[in-house]
């Protein structure tokens, strides 16, 4: 038997996929509903998402409209030293040539491959670990 815990958007999907697999599924939610309780028949959510980047801002880097962390072609930031990825950063569309947001599981793994392979190509010296550390950026050489 699997448990999850939240029924929530994961939790629901999560549950859904394993039951259709044939896996005995118990989903927990405190709350007495899972999902917002809404008094409709059909809801469509479209609000878009707007990424958490107060790190980022915090460390002085260049964010766009609505906030995402400004990058260029090679995924770096405004920052020498620092790369980002995934839902964080801005995106250029293809065809309008405007920033976007574009918050896909598919982009954001080839984005961490992409900048894997491009800090692999740089010297050791250039690489500073910046994601997530308090205080001062370590580099190693
Ligand atoms: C309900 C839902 C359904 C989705 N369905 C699809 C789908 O079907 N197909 C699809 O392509 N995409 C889907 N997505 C989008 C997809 O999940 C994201 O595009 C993808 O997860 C982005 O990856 P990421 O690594 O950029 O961010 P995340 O997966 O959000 O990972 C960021 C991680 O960083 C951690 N973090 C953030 N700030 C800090 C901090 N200051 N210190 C330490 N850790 C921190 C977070 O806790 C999190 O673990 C869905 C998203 C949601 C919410």
């Amino acid at each position: 038997m699997k448990v999850i815990v939240a029924g929530g958007f994961i939790g629901l999907e999560v549950a859904e996929n394993l039951l259709s697999a044939g896996v005995k599924t118990t989903l927990l939610e405190f709350a007495d509903h899972v999902m917002p309780p809404l008094d409709a028949d059909i809801v469509v959510m479209g609000v878009g998402v707007t990424p958490d980047t107060q790190l980022a801002k915090d460390a002085g880097l260049k964010l766009g409209l609505r906030g995402p962390i400004v990058v260029d072609k090679h995924l770096r930031t405004s920052a020498p030293h620092v790369w980002a990825v995934g839902d964080a950063i801005q995106l250029t569309n293809a065809v309008s040539g405007l920033p976007v947001l574009g918050a896909l599981a598919g982009p954001a793994n080839k984005q961490g491959r992409i900048s894997a392979h491009l800090l692999h190509r740089l010297t050791a010296t250039e690489i500073c670990w910046a994601a997530f550390l308090d205080g001062e950026v370590p580099c190693y050489s």
